[in-house]
């Protein structure tokens, strides 16, 4: 699986920040993670506080799948509204999931700080507006939804956003105080450089074939010919769960990001706030922490990459023109543009846990457009699991509900 168009922006800014060896003889652990992204980075940042021995795979270089595409908002909001997904999982669930997020970002800080990053973790208010008259009255029910659940949310009047953002043609949005951004890509490496001195082996290049399920473990056979026994395995191989596992659990769609030259931020309000609004697909706004612009939107419900990467001028233009309809006044000019795959889910929660088909193994595939901040709540699951506890979100976060 393609999972990104050529020039996803962090790869170009950060390069080759650390690279490992691929493994070269048959190895053994407690735990095996697979997959280096920023969720297997999060996970194995974990086993190492957990005192686990822990080896780490990707079949490609270390986060080169969609951690190196991402545009890295980190929000407590999901991409099914709280009402809607009160509907959908019961007030408790539905409450739980948005609370997991918000204590994410949380812990992002924290971890950001215990391994001194520096891939620009920089906590920013939250601004989801209304792009049409006909969203008000659902985006005030969602703005209730919240403040019933004590999330901490202010409704603003469409002259509020001119006045504070310079946003044009809005209809009202709600505002938060929590959220955050970050360079995912970055932080990933840091996590594994931090926990490499920790003892983590890590190997790129090490791609998972095949495993043989035995009573008390694991036997993951590599396309190298060389296996691995682990007591268990977390699997953190993103949208690529698609080809493992056979049900329809996921949709996977293409997305599209563009970022612009630097020093283009004018508007003082604009870079501490991350920006969504209520289109479908929806339009999304932030800064990186070297003054740029950063935005995406435009999904498409199909993941073919040639012909997701044959959209890229036309994305473009189009993610251009939405963005010039509501901020006239900050003119945006393109230096990079790119695509990734992108998955969601019925109810836009991620599948952290175990399933009937996988023995002695665990998966985290944080979907749709909080993909990392469930990650990072997989930290705390995968660590209860481990431990044959449950989690409060097990039954909202499994395969089959
Ligand atoms: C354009 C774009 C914008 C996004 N914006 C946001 C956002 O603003 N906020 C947010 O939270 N999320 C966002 N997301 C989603 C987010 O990027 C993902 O949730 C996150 O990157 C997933 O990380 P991961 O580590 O799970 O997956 P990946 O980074 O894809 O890592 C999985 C790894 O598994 C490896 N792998 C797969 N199969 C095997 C195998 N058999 N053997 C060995 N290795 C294997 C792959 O090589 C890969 O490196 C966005 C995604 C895209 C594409």
């Amino acid at each position: 699986m393609d999972l990104k168009s050529n020039e996803p922006f962090w790869l170009v800014k950060n390069g080759l920040l650390s690279s490992y060896p691929s493994l070269k003889q048959n190895e053994q652990c407690e735990v095996l993670i697979i997959g280096a992204g920023i969720t297997g980075s999060l996970i194995a940042h974990q086993m190492l506080a957990e005192g686990y021995k822990t080896i780490l795979i990707d079949k490609r270089e270390i986060c080169n799948g969609s951690t190196s595409a991402t545009t890295s908002m980190l929000q407590y909001e999901i991409d099914v509204p709280l009402y809607k997904l009160k509907q959908q999982v019961g007030a408790e669930g539905a409450i739980a999931s948005y609370r997991a997020c918000s204590d994410s970002i949380d812990q992002l800080e924290k971890i950001s700080k215990k391994i001194k990053s520096k891939a620009g973790f920089q906590r920013k208010d939250s601004l989801y507006f209304a792009s049409k008259k006909k969203d008000v009255s659902w985006l005030k029910k969602e703005y209730a939804a919240r403040k019933k659940a004590g999330l901490e949310v202010i409704w603003l009047e469409p002259k509020h956003v001119e006045k504070k953002y310079h946003l044009q043609k809005t209809y009202g949005a709600i505002w938060s105080k929590q959220g955050a951004s970050v360079d995912a890509f970055n932080l990933a490496h840091e996590l594994l450089e931090f926990n490499a001195k920790k003892g983590l082996k890590i190997f790129d290049k090490t791609e998972m074939k095949s495993v043989k399920y035995h009573p008390d473990f694991n036997e993951v056979l590599l396309a190298s010919g060389f296996t691995i026994k682990a007591d268990k395995i977390i699997y953190c191989i993103g949208y690529e769960s698609k080809n493992l596992i056979n049900e329809n659990f996921v949709q996977l769609k293409s997305t599209f990001a563009m970022v612009s030259e630097q020093d283009q931020i004018t508007h003082k309000n604009f870079s501490n706030t991350l920006f969504w609004n209520t289109d479908e697909p929806y339009l999304y706004l932030r800064s990186t922490d070297d003054n740029r612009i950063l935005m995406g939107g435009g999904d498409e419900d199909f993941q073919d990459p040639e012909k997701r990467d044959q959209l890229l001028n036309q994305k473009e233009k189009k993610i251009i023109k939405a963005y010039n309809k509501v901020l006239p006044s900050q003119p945006f000019y393109t230096d990079f543009v790119w695509a990734g795959t992108f998955g969601e889910t019925k109810d836009g929660l991620p599948y952290i846990g175990e399933h009937k088909k996988f023995k002695n193994s665990y998966f985290v595939l944080g979907f749709g457009g909080n993909g990392i901040t469930f990650s990072v709540t997989g930290m705390e699951m995968t660590a209860a699991y481990l431990k044959n506890k449950k989690h409060h979100l097990t039954e909202y976060f499994k395969f089959g509900r």
